[in-house]
């Protein structure tokens, strides 16, 4: 990042040194320098061309509840902030990618609408959700998904509808500098009183099995095919192992969670151990869910207008 800002992006709003424990659930990593903000589409697009004209990596943080920071992060990190907008066309509704994931669930909910149940205890924004093909109970995000506009790295707004092969399992092709500016979801009519009573029955669900009242990022690890990683770990008998002040969850294997003072790197060692005994106990490699963050790592090598 140079020491003064290129003036396209001094005009989009921004904070310096934030630290990353206000700006995760999980609650670890060291400073974001720079923090931009937008209010609008067209400062997010003003910031992301500004980026790519001056040859400047860039990373893209939505509710930040899947990610593990490890340190510093230098280079500028982009948090949208749009209009708390949703916007109703029949069975349809368009939500920015800010918007709260769990608030876009609860208003289709309220409005009627059929579908998005499975999503109103994931928490995180609409952006973070898309990207991440977020989802529970057997349904994902690629489901319910009409339409995603995104701009390119280079700062071109496309919109379009999913195509096979581009959304999988906690993945999803838009890992490559794509800012999501906003999704539509196709729902169904439903019977308002069903509804939320599947969205109580979701929600008291995880409240009794997911230790909520410590910070935590969620699952940490994805489940291998036909597995379960949390029974895993469990079977495992890591549950309650601990690294610092990073604990797994007696409540649930797969949740790894701060018990105060844990580090980014207290989270990391944790993880590898977690790996390292499931693969000796049962021959499984488990791959990480949460997305891990450090300066200059393998996953950011800084290319211009590549969040890294
Ligand atoms: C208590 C708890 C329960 C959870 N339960 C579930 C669950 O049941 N199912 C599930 O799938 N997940 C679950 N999660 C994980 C997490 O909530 C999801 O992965 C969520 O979708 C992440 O959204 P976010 O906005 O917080 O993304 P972040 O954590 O901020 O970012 C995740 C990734 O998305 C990218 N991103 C964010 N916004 C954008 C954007 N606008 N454009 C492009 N890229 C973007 C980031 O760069 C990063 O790569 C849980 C987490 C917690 C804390």
């Amino acid at each position: 990042m140079p020491r003064s800002l290129p003036d396209a992006l001094s005009t989009v709003p921004h904070r310096t040194d934030v630290p990353f424990s206000r700006l995760t659930t999980l609650g670890v990593g060291g400073i974001c320098r720079w923090l931009f903000e937008p209010v609008s589409e067209a400062q997010a697009q003003g910031f992301v061309r500004a980026c790519a004209r001056e040859g400047m990596a860039f990373r893209i943080l939505g509710g930040g509840s899947n990610l593990v920071v490890l340190g510093d992060i230098q280079v500028p990190v982009l948090r949208l902030d749009l209009p708390r907008e949703l916007r109703r066309e029949g069975l349809e509704l368009t939500a920015p990618a800010s918007h709260g994931h769990i608030a876009l669930a609860l208003a289709a909910a309220k409005a009627g609408l059929s579908g998005l149940e499975f999503a109103s205890g994931i928490p995180g924004s609409v952006g973070g959700a898309v990207r991440m093909n977020a989802g529970a109970y057997g349904r994902e995000w690629v489901d319910v998904l009409a339409r995603y506009r995104f701009l390119t790295p280079a700062g071109d707004l496309i919109e379009k509808a999913p195509e096979p092969g581009e959304f999988e399992y906690r993945r999803s092709w838009l890992t490559g500098g794509q800012m999501i500016l906003s999704a539509t979801v196709r729902l169904a009519e439903g019977d308002p009183l069903r509804i939320q009573a599947q969205v109580s029955e979701n929600r008291e669900k995880r409240g009794t099995s997911q230790p909520l009242s410590s910070r935590n990022a969620g699952c940490i690890f994805k489940n291998p095919p036909g597995r379960s990683a949390g029974r895993l770990i469990d079977e495992a008998g890591l549950k309650g192992l601990k690294v610092g002040d990073a604990e797994v969850s007696p409540e649930h294997g797969n949740f790894l969670v701060n018990r105060g003072k844990a580090s980014g790197e207290d989270f990391l060692e944790l993880m590898e151990r977690v790996r390292a005994a499931v693969l000796e106990r049962h021959g499984v490699s488990l791959e990480a869910e949460v997305e891990i963050w450090r300066e200059g790592s393998a996953s950011g090598r800084g290319l211009p207008g590549i969040p890294c």
